[in-house]
This record gives C-alpha cells, sequence and structure tokens, in this order.
C-alpha cells in the first residue's frame, strides 16, 4: 500500500540486499579523499553515496562481495566487517548520547521506575512493562499487575 508522499521522497537502493527503500532508512557511505569507504550518518557529506539497510547483515553482504567497488565505480578500500560496523555503532551511541545529553540539559528525561510511572500516569498500563491490559489480571507483557 502506497502514501501519498511516498513519490516526492527519494528513493535508493540497498548495496546488500538491492532492497529499494526512503534515502533516510538508509545508511549512506562516501568515499574519503584516500578512496576509503566511510559512513555518513548525517547524509551530508559531498560526492557520490553508496546506501545499505540500517543492519550489519546488508552491510556485510555488501563489503564481503566488494559492491562498493561498482557502487563506486573504482577500486576502493574498506575496513574488515567487522570493524566498520563496529565504527558506526560508536558512532550511533555517541549521537544518542548527545541527544540524551541535550534531552536531559532541558529537564525533558526522567529516570527511575516510580518517577516515570507517576509522569505516565494513572492510566498508563503495567507498571512492570507499561503495556496495556489485557484483563484485570494480567497485561499484554504478561506480567501481574500491580495492585495501583
Ligand atoms: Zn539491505
Amino acid at each position: 500500500m502506497s502514501r501519498p508522499n511516498d513519490k516526492e521522497k527519494p528513493q535508493r537502493s540497498c548495496l546488500g540486499c538491492r532492497e529499494t527503500r526512503d534515502k533516510d532508512q538508509l545508511l549512506r557511505f562516501v568515499l574519503s579523499p584516500q578512496d576509503e569507504v566511510l559512513p555518513d550518518l548525517d547524509a551530508r557529506l559531498p560526492g557520490r553515496g553508496a546506501y545499505t539497510c540500517i543492519n550489519s547483515r546488508c552491510l556485510e553482504n555488501a563489503l564481503r562481495q566488494r559492491l562498493f567497488n561498482r557502487a563506486f565505480k573504482r577500486e576502493v578500500s574498506t575496513l574488515p566487517p567487522d570493524r566498520i560496523v563496529a565504527m558506526i555503532a560508536s558512532l550511533m551511541r555517541e549521537r544518542i548520547l548527545g541527544y540524551l545529553g541535550l534531552a536531559n540539559k532541558s529537564g525533558k528525561i526522567i529516570s527511575g521506575g516510580a518517577l516515570v510511572s507517576d509522569q505516565a500516569g494513572p492510566d498508563s498500563g503495567c507498571r512492570g512493562c507499561f503495556r496495556k491490559y489485557r484483563s484485570e489480571n494480567s497485561c499484554v507483557g504478561g506480567c501481574s499487575p500491580d495492585p495501583m
């Protein structure tokens, strides 16, 4: 089923599985001046890009089959799959921590079970997993509900 805005979103193909997806749902890679394949998480670096799904399986498939050479139309160098996956995970971790830091500074982060439950309100569902109650005796997640 297609949405009305689907046609307006730029599409790209994953090198690893060949699926076509919205460009913003894929991970972009660019070439360094030394022809080394580097991740471009912001998708803002200049030059031609190549894309994979955001999972290690597609990226490893693209690296193993040397599909970045075809995408960039030349011999390129890549890190070993485990190192580039670790690099991307580290970059994403840093990004998430940065966002959490900003949210924390602006007072938008609460932590601790009781504080979160209070913030979520009495109709927020199970206090164990925060999912909705299936019945009075169990929630969708299978927890035994606490007496509220
Ligand atoms: Zn893929």
